[in-house]
């Protein structure tokens, strides 16, 4: 089969492999339908997640078909469509039990990490049975490629965390796939005002949209000062960083008011400064997190629903073996006003 394989920083092939095969009771067999690329591949590429190594076929999100399952699977057969999670849990150890499937035992944030993931023909999912969803019938599938990681992500790590209530302000820092899907699902409590900034035009056009109420655009001056100018100086209740770079936590911590909350979401590679002298005497809370998709059932409620429509995001359509193409095109989302791009098995 042909996978994307990384070769070490800034080196990826799209090259032969030998199938996956069941290797555990648990496993299921996948043949990848869709596929997509996201924003940690990137880093993954850059080098900045040592725990890669070369070798490894990248990828966390997806949505396939089962071709084989090990003699432990129960809830799914050969056949049945499925939505793949980026998060991989056994449902039996000590964190699974408390819903942190994100530090699972023996799963976690393995697929495309530690273990060969979804930007391939085939991939192995382990614990099958908890870690993939089945496919409604009917459903909008490029949208349900959403829920892999993305719309989890940004309602787990960005909205519960930020503890969005309706009639709160808050304010979005960074409008990119995780900044979308905050959007999206922070509208489900129906807070007051969403402002959403960014330095790229086109990704605030989309945020408006989306449902933003108010836009600023960092490019054209202090983001800090034109969100407290449009908070009459009180600042957000909720303010969630969805970059991952020191500059936008700092507008986060500067916007943030009295009794407020600011949810980091965003990948960090670098220390931050932390205004904790500032901070403490308003009364504010910060927040972080690796996504558990213990959401994953109800937000497919949402989107089977109609109730938000992730598959807004999907900005390019390639064939899966143009994936280098399509890495070029996600790698230069400015350029080519990228959002999201949906790779297809033919
Ligand atoms: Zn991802
Ligand atoms: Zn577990």
């Amino acid at each position: 089969m042909k996978a994307l394989v990384y070769q070490g920083p800034s080196q990826k092939a799209w090259q032969d492999k030998p199938k996956p095969e069941i290797s555990k009771p648990g496993d299921a067999i996948v043949r990848i339908v869709h596929t997509t690329i996201c924003g940690t591949d990137l880093h993954i590429l850059k080098g900045d997640v040592p725990a890669v190594t070369p070798g490894r076929t990248l990828g966390h999100e997806g949505l396939g078909v089962i071709e084989q399952i090990g003699e432990g699977v129960t809830h799914f057969k050969p056949g049945d469509r499925v939505l793949i999670s980026c998060i991989t849990s056994c449902g039996r150890c000590g964190y699974c039990k408390k819903q942190l499937y994100s530090h699972c035992e023996d799963g976690g944030w393995i697929l495309g990490h530690l273990i060969d993931g979804t930007q391939a023909e085939y991939v192995r999912i382990p614990h099958a049975d908890n870690s993939l969803y089945p496919v409604p019938d009917g459903a909008d599938e490029e949208a349900l490629v959403m829920l892999s990681d993305i719309l989890p992500t940004g309602f787990e790590i960005g909205v519960l965390n930020g503890q969005v209530k309706p009639g709160d302000s808050i304010a979005i820092v960074g409008a990119g796939p995780i900044g979308m899907a905050t959007l999206l699902t922070a509208q489900f409590y129906a807070p007051a005002r969403i402002i959403v900034t960014d330095v790229d035009a086109s990704r605030l056009e989309m945020a408006k949209r989306l449902g933003a109420t108010d836009l600023v655009d960092a490019s054209a001056g202090d983001a800090i000062e034109q969100i407290m100018a449009l908070t009459g100086g009180k600042g957000v209740d909720v303010a969630i960083e969805a970059v991952g770079v020191p500059a936008t936590f700092d507008v986060c911590q500067e916007i943030v008011g009295a009794g407020g909350h600011v949810a980091n979401v965003g990948v960090h590679g670098k220390s931050v400064e932390l205004k904790l002298e500032k901070l403490w005497i308003r009364n504010v809370t910060i927040t972080t997190g690796l996504v558990n998709t213990n959401t994953t059932p109800m937000l497919l409620q949402t989107v089977q629903a109609g109730t938000i429509k992730p598959g807004s995001l999907v900005t390019h359509r390639f064939a899966l073996d143009d994936i280098g193409e399509a890495y070029r095109v996600f790698g230069h989302a400015a350029e080519e006003k990228a959002m999201k791009v949906i790779l297809s098995a033919r």
